[in-house]
């Protein structure tokens, strides 16, 4: 639910309706705006009604949140959200490329990556340290190991780091030595993930499920940001479908849905969204026609020796063209590259 206050609303008056709102065990989140104050309650709405909030004088509309996702939802807030990332941005007018190997191999493979990426421009940089493999005799990642890489990487280079989260125990230290967390596309479910990261402020990419509808997709999100977290960016990265030519199927309609539906920002994974290098060009593309915040694509100094995807890493020379023929159409879409 969402309580419209008049502009003349006291401190008071708006600690009075917060605190009934917590009293009933919903969560109020505050939301002072340049033309109106809002409070969201999340929660079940019906046990508001006691509350008979439109009768006093400082509320000027209460508007129920249709949808079953609420403080992800557009009716709750109308403006884009913008994930700040130590002195970097996404959502909004950029475009945020993310790139990296699938996986931090060694120290070598990874600075290597890193550095040519970096000389190229980008910020963002990702690698697998915890990879959840579909088969256990996979390469599953060099873990700890590959956070200290990671940490170390970033230092020298200047940029900032994603990495996959797998399991709440390692919330701690992947957040110590990484600036956003990623929860995976099989991950999307592990409710207990959500709600603890929810609890962290740390930056989230999340994954789509693999076969997650787009309601599952934001109720995911909901997790995360109903116990307090706002700092989620929701990543489109393929779902599973009859298709067999394709790794996955890349939900296209997902991106500018989502941008309709939903104040978060929205990425795509034109990756592992099909699993193969030659679509990854066109399909970043497609995302930044379609209203889409960013792309994380995996990048590898050489595909060929990857551990693991290497079919869809693009190497440095793949990588410069997609960002060459991808610049311009980001500025044509009123978006900037970072
Ligand atoms: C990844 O991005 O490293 C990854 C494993 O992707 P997904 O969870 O989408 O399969
Ligand atoms: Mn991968």
């Amino acid at each position: 639910m969402i309580i419209v206050l008049k502009k003349e609303a006291q401190k008071k008056q708006i600690d009075y309706i917060i605190e009934k709102i917590a009293g009933l065990g919903l969560k109020p989140l505050y939301m002072p705006g340049t033309e109106k104050i809002v409070i969201g309650a999340i929660g079940d709405e019906r046990v508001l009604r006691s509350l008979n909030l439109e009768s006093l004088p400082c509320v000027e509309q209460v508007v129920p949140i249709l949808k079953p996702y609420k403080a992800v939802s557009r009716e709750f807030k109308q403006e884009d959200t913008i994930v700040e990332v130590r002195g970097q941005s996404i959502g909004g007018n950029k475009f945020t490329m993310i790139a990296g190997p699938c996986a931090i191999e060694s120290e070598e493979q990874f600075l290597a990556t890193a550095t040519a990426l970096r000389a190229q421009g980008i910020n963002f940089l990702r690698g697998g340290a915890y990879k959840p493999r579909t088969s256990p005799y996979s390469f599953t990642g060099l873990e700890e190991k590959g956070l200290e890489i990671l940490k170390r990487v970033a230092e020298k280079t200047g940029m900032l780091t994603v990495t996959e989260v797998v399991d709440t125990m390692d919330i701690p230290v992947v957040s110590e030595h990484a600036d956003i967390l990623q929860i995976g596309a099989r991950n999307m479910h592990n409710f207990r993930l959500l709600k603890k990261i929810g609890q962290t402020q740390k930056p989230v990419v999340l994954k789509r499920g693999l076969a997650a509808t787009i309601e599952e997709f934001l109720l995911a999100a909901e997790y995360i940001v109903s116990e307090g977290n706002p700092r989620v960016i929701l990543c489109e990265r393929g779902i599973r479908t009859f298709e067999t030519a394709t790794r996955n199927t890349f939900d296209i309609n997902a991106v500018p849905l989502l941008k309709q539906i939903t104040h978060l920002p929205v990425i795509g994974d034109p990756s592992h969204g099909s699993g193969k290098r030659s679509l990854i060009l066109p399909l970043t593309k497609a995302i930044v026609a379609a209203g889409g915040d960013g792309a994380l694509i995996e990048t590898h100094i050489s595909p060929e020796t990857a551990l693991s995807d290497g079919e869809q890493q693009l190497n440095m020379a793949e990588f410069k063209r997609l960002l060459d023929e991808v610049t311009p159409l980001a500025q044509l879409c009123g978006k900037t590259i970072n």
